[in-house]
């Protein structure tokens, strides 16, 4: 029989999300580091299918902690949006740092071992039951006993399925494949990055990507496509066919490429984000609808975590009833209704894209969002 062990917080989960609770709660008092234990079914550096682009909401909750990212990354400096033929170019030095997912991580989790932190990892959670006065969470290794969860374990989460809290209605769907390129492809020499919209007048609720990345020191381009249904009425877009079209526009064969899909939890206001001894975090609480965007929110989750943790235990109360209020009152997570009802608009009828309403309106919305420095030019 495995052990029991007693522990305050237990930290499902070791993506941005989990670390950055644990990091604050760290930062919050030093006495937290022997106060909790973060399980991860995964050993760093594991692979996370992802686009790598942290935007500087992420890097300031970083700042915050007084950590800045220097692992391999690709400094993008100019973000092309495309519909149909037309372009806007925006400008800033940078619009955000593409990183890979495994290596931004595995730092993220060697900077909390540095500090002192738990983290045991290819531990993954098989069950979690609540108690009266902890929750029960059962690993391949241990029994814990947790005065508090947090379920920071992705947008497939465990800790939700095991909690009964079905939370498939509102899933994001995303393509993702590498091409390698040229070293001195503009793209690595200049920066740039892309989103193309054109699919989004045809079913799409979302757009195409393509990002510089570097792996292993060599240069290649992930590209993707992400659909948020967000409009759940409408008819699903064929997303393997997006992709393989968007492609073929740019010269290549997506039969050349393995795919990988994958799905991430998009922010809805009225899905629950706690319960008593319950905390979400991240993609299981869900992200940005409008662009995918989940690592800066991930981040941004943690900080509210480990602050309504601190309380908690503090006031000696673990209902968490104001979790969702301190999201909503998070200077970054706050964007994310907006950013709901942004992506209900723009990604609903046809008509709107055929009259590229949408597309004039979301290059002007995310001119906004990045408070762009520099220039904001458009091409024909
Ligand atoms: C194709 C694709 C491209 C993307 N591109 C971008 C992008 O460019 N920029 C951006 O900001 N966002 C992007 N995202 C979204 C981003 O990847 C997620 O929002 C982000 O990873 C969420 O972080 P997290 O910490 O909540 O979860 P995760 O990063 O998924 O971490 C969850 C952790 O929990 C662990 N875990 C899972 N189950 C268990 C279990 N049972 N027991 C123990 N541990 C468990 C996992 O091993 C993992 O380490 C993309 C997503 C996809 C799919």
């Amino acid at each position: 029989m495995p052990q029991t062990e007693n522990v305050d917080v237990l930290i499902v989960g070791s993506g941005p999300a989990g670390m950055s609770t644990a990091l604050h709660l760290m930062d919050a008092d030093r006495n937290w580091n022997g106060r909790v234990v973060i399980v991860d079914k995964a050993i760093h550096p594991r692979d996370k299918l992802c686009g790598g682009g942290i935007t500087n909401g992420g890097d300031n909750i970083l700042e915050g902690l007084g950590f800045r990212y220097d692992g391999p990354q690709v400094v993008v400096q100019e973000l092309e949006l495309i519909y149909r033929g037309h372009s806007h170019v925006m400008n800033a030095d940078p619009v955000f740092r593409v990183v890979r997912r495994n290596e931004f991580d595995h730092w993220l989790a060697r900077r909390g071992q540095s500090h002192g932190l738990t983290l045991r990892q290819g531990e993954a959670v098989t069950s979690v039951v609540p108690k009266r006065d902890h929750i029960e969470v059962v690993t391949e290794r241990a029994v814990f006993h947790a005065k508090v969860v947090v379920a920071a374990d992705g947008s497939n989460s465990t800790v939700l399925k095991e909690l009964k809290w079905n939370r498939t209605a509102g899933q994001a769907r995303l393509l993702e494949i590498l091409t390698s390129e040229a070293p001195d492809d503009r793209a690595f020499r200049d920066g740039v990055a892309v989103f193309d919209f054109s699919q989004a007048g045809s079913g799409l609720q979302g757009y195409y990507w393509e990002f510089p990345s570097l792996i292993d020191g060599q240069a290649f381009l992930n590209r993707g496509v992400f659909d948020s249904r967000v409009q759940t009425k409408r008819s699903r877009a064929a997303l393997k066919q997006v992709l393989s079209e968007s492609l073929t526009n740019r010269g290549r064969d997506l039969a050349d490429f393995p795919i990988k899909g994958h799905p991430i939890r998009r922010f809805r206001s009225d899905s629950p984000v706690s319960a008593p001894r319950i905390l979400l975090a991240g993609d299981s609480a869900g992200v940005d609808p409008l662009l995918g965007e989940g690592i800066s929110y991930a981040l941004g989750y943690g900080q509210v975590a480990a602050e309504a943790i601190v309380d908690a235990f503090a006031r000696n109360d673990l209902s968490f009833v104001s979790y969702a209020d301190r999201i909503q009152a998070h200077p970054l997570l706050s964007g994310l209704k907006t950013r709901v009802a942004i992506a209900k608009l723009i990604y609903w009828p046809k008509l709107i894209w055929q009259q590229e309403l949408a597309w004039r309106f979301s290059s002007m919305i995310l001119g906004g969002f990045q408070r762009y420095r520099q220039g904001f030019g458009t091409r024909p």
